[in-house]
């Protein structure tokens, strides 16, 4: 059978009818797709998952969380490969919505039905949250000339950076005031 790859299904049936504190471990390579205008996958996923039953709950901790995404660089808008690294990241998956929490929406749930939980979601979340700040395709990326639009990280221009007008210069009276 194919793997879905818009959920990421983990049958917790054995870890669940265990003890509290026991814990499965295993490494994980997935392929999943994304709403491509906030992720695109440029390769598998693979990382690690460790699982911890307590009362009513399962603890999810996945580790070493490697994949590379395609952004584009805001200077040179190019098209570029970016390596998602999460060391570690934790969430935990409820048996039943907890009373009194006004965040349901953000709440993980186990499927009692079928005891399988998702780990779809917090994966996606997680590549977001370690998305870079600024993007851009290399330290030195020369960007677009903002005059002809070349990219001048491949072509040169003869373009001259714009002057700024006498007049528009902002400490221009400056020098009379501090006389
Ligand atoms: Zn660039
Ligand atoms: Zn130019």
């Amino acid at each position: 059978m194919k793997e879905s790859k818009d959920s990421f299904i983990i049958h917790i049936g054995k870890l669940w009818n265990g003890p509290e504190g026991s814990v499965v471990e295993e490494d994980f390579e997935r392929e999943l797709d994304f709403n491509p205008k906030e992720i695109a996958p440029k390769s598998v996923i693979d990382g690690h998952i460790l699982l911890v039953k307590s009362k009513g709950e399962i603890t999810v901790v996945l580790s070493e969380i490697e994949t590379v995404v395609e952004l584009e660089c805001e200077r040179c808008l190019t098209k570029y490969g970016y390596d998602i690294d999460i060391e570690s990241c934790e969430r935990t998956f409820y048996s039943q919505k907890p009373d009194n929490d006004p965040d349901f929406d953000g709440i993980f749930l186990i499927n009692l039905k079928d005891l399988t939980i998702d780990l779809y979601e917090m994966i996606r979340q997680e590549i977001i949250l370690h998305f870079p700040l600024i993007s851009v395709c290399s330290k030195g990326c020369k960007g677009l000339c903002p005059q002809c639009g070349v990219n001048r990280n491949k072509k040169k221009c003869k373009c001259k950076e714009p002057e700024i007008a006498e007049e528009n210069k902002p400490f221009k009276d400056l020098k009379k005031l501090i006389k």
